[in-house]
């Protein structure tokens, strides 16, 4: 390719987790890469933004459990390049119902995976969390060493950086509202809404809650990706206790499985407050977004109170922010390539359903081994092609209960 300031080997879409990721592996590879972001570098109005999502290795689907073990060493080698830490290893606990699918399902996962669990019973919780954590009589809790939170705008901001260190241009304030094949050169040539052209060798489109609007303006095709905007709420625990929750200490990250599923970290971001949120969304339009929607927050705060002993205050919370998932039907991300008369030189990789965060630089890493080479080592892409919707439009098959509850939207 040509030095035009306006020519690169790959352009990323997308300055999320997932397109910073992609960027940097790029550049790490020596391809010129330019990453176009359509609002500010590390603005709030999409998924990766906050102060603390959690990394654990306990997912019914054990190609997940390869994914997280894979990107957690991944995590540490980027900090180590980068100099800071974006990322506290904790211990896990997942909780719910003795005989819950999904739990039984990832503790035989995680043993067949030599992944040592410890299978509680509520008396064993109580005991090894003294006072200050407490489930049900028909309940279990899977608890595991391995764990953790990553700080996410850190995280993305560590990954720009690092693409930046390795040659990488990043251009915000860039909407892209095209791509086109370049008949006569080949490649690709991408259009912003302000009239920038950039001319490409690939393209990987990371857009997050918007990959199903830019796809379809590119190739009219509808990718079953819906954006939810969902919200995290912090929680005031009580005068005295506040050292009990504090990250540092034993206290894990956890979830509960169930209805609704419900996730939390221990204390971090602002002292004295604990994050608790309910994994679900109301369905939403990324550009018209209701902007905090409208909860029944009831059966979050009574398990609040149930859990946690009346150590929390859970008449209301102290905090709350809104952010968006991508669902996929089957909550698996999307991994290919577009295809079309694009072929293999534009990537996706979208629908990370609320649950990618920890996987980023795992993903970053497939994203630009698919575009770069055409295959990524050591994954099983099966499970993240956009042709399983054409076989069944729930996509892949699953013997246990989806995640994520959707919710009325308030307008
Ligand atoms: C409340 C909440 C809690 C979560 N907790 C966890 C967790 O604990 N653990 C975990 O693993 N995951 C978690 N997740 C999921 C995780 O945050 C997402 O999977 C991840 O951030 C998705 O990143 P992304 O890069 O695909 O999307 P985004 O971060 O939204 O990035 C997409 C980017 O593309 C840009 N863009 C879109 N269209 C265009 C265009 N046309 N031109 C240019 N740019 C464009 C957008 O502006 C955006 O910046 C959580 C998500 C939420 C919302």
């Amino acid at each position: 390719m040509s030095s035009s300031t306006n020519e690169f080997d790959v352009i990323v879409i997308g300055g999320g987790i997932m397109g910073s990721a992609t960027a940097y592996q790029t550049a790490k590879r020596g391809c010129r890469t330019l990453l176009l972001e359509q609002f500010d570098l590390l603005h709030h109005r999409g998924s990766s933004h906050g102060e603390s999502h959690t990394i654990h290795a306990t997912y019914p689907e054990d190609y997940y459990t390869d994914m997280v073990f894979e990107s957690s060493k991944l995590w540490r080698e980027a900090e180590a390049e980068a100099g800071y830490r974006v990322y506290t290893s904790t211990p896990h606990l997942d909780m719910g119902p003795a005989n819950g699918v999904n739990l039984q399902a990832f503790k035989a996962i995680c043993q067949r995976n030599s992944f040592p669990v410890e299978a509680l019973n509520p008396s064993a919780v109580a005991k090894k969390f003294s006072g200050r954590l407490s489930i049900p009589e028909d309940w279990i809790a899977v608890y595991t060493e391995f764990g953790g939170i990553i700080k996410p705008t850190k995280a993305v901001s560590m990954f720009q950086a690092l693409a930046l260190q390795r040659g990488a241009v990043l251009k915000d304030n860039m909407a892209v509202k095209d791509i086109k094949r370049e008949e006569v050169r080949g490649g690709i040539v991408v259009y912003t809404a302000m009239g920038d052209k950039f001319r490409g060798r690939k393209c990987v489109v990371t857009a997050g809650a918007w990959t199903k609007k830019l796809v379809h303006s590119i190739t009219g095709h509808e990718l079953p990706i819906q954006p939810l905007e969902t919200a995290v709420w912090h929680w005031r625990i009580k005068e005295g206790h506040e050292e009990k929750y504090a990250i540092g200490g034993d206290f894990p990250t956890f979830a509960s499985y169930g209805q609704p599923y419900i996730y939390g970290t221990p204390s971090l971001e602002f002292p004295g407050l604990i994050k608790i949120a309910v994994h679900c969304g109301c369905l939403c339009d990324p550009d018209k977004r209701p902007w905090l929607p409208g909860r029944d927050l009831d059966s979050l705060k009574e398990w609040i109170g149930g859990r946690f002993l009346g150590l929390l205050d859970c008449s209301t919370p102290a905090s709350t922010q809104s952010c968006m998932y991508s669902m996929t039907p089957d909550e698996d991300f999307v991994l290919d390539f577009l295809g079309g008369e694009f072929k293999e030189d534009v990537v996706i990789g979208g629908g990370f359903s609320g649950h990618g965060f920890k996987m980023a630089p795992v993903i970053g890493r497939i994203l630009a081994e698919l575009v770069l080479t055409g295959s990524a080592d050591g994954v099983e892409l099966k499970h993240f092609r956009i042709g399983r919707f054409d076989e069944n439009p729930k996509g892949n098959v699953k013997e246990f209960a989806d995640q994520v509850g959707f919710i009325e939207s308030p307008n």
